[in-house]
């Protein structure tokens, strides 16, 4: 089920395979419209063509189990086909995915390794202009060092 130009159901998918994001309604319309502008704000601020194939959605809605499984927060934005994780390969790629976010008026933007998390959530357990995952890369890299 295409929902919209570059999106589909399947992308959004719950990887557990339980079916969550395929039904009409599970996914967000209001994220996949704006997921259809950071693909093109991207696009616009890519002037080194690092990734000319669009958004890649590694996570997109996850049922209570899988969320558990992939170490997900309990009330997860992507519990509710809200979230997803945009495959992010480095950081010139990250700099270029938060600005497209962040162009496009997403108030929810998380740093994870390997992607960044947009979410359309306002449900009052979700604070909004949030930039989120930072702490924990912070950790991660102290740790290494
Ligand atoms: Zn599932
Ligand atoms: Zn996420």
């Amino acid at each position: 089920m295409d929902l919209s130009p570059h999106f589909t159901a399947a992308e959004f998918a719950c990887r557990c395979g339980c079916g969550f994001g395929l039904r009409a309604g599970d996914v967000s319309q209001d994220l996949v419209v704006r997921l259809e502008a950071m693909r093109a704000a991207a696009q616009a601020l890519d002037v080194v063509n690092l990734w000319p194939g669009g958004l890649e959605i590694t996570s997109g809605c996850r049922c209570e189990a899988h969320n558990a499984e992939v170490g997900g927060s309990r009330g997860s934005a992507h519990r509710y086909g809200l979230a997803a994780d945009v495959a992010c390969p480095g950081s010139a790629r990250a700099f270029v995915l938060v600005s497209a976010a962040l162009a496009v008026g997403f108030v929810r933007v998380g740093l994870e390794r390997g992607c960044v998390h947009v979410d359309v959530s306002t449900r009052p357990e979700h604070p909004q202009r949030v930039l989120f995952g930072w702490n924990r890369l912070a950790e991660l890299g102290r740790r290494s060092a």
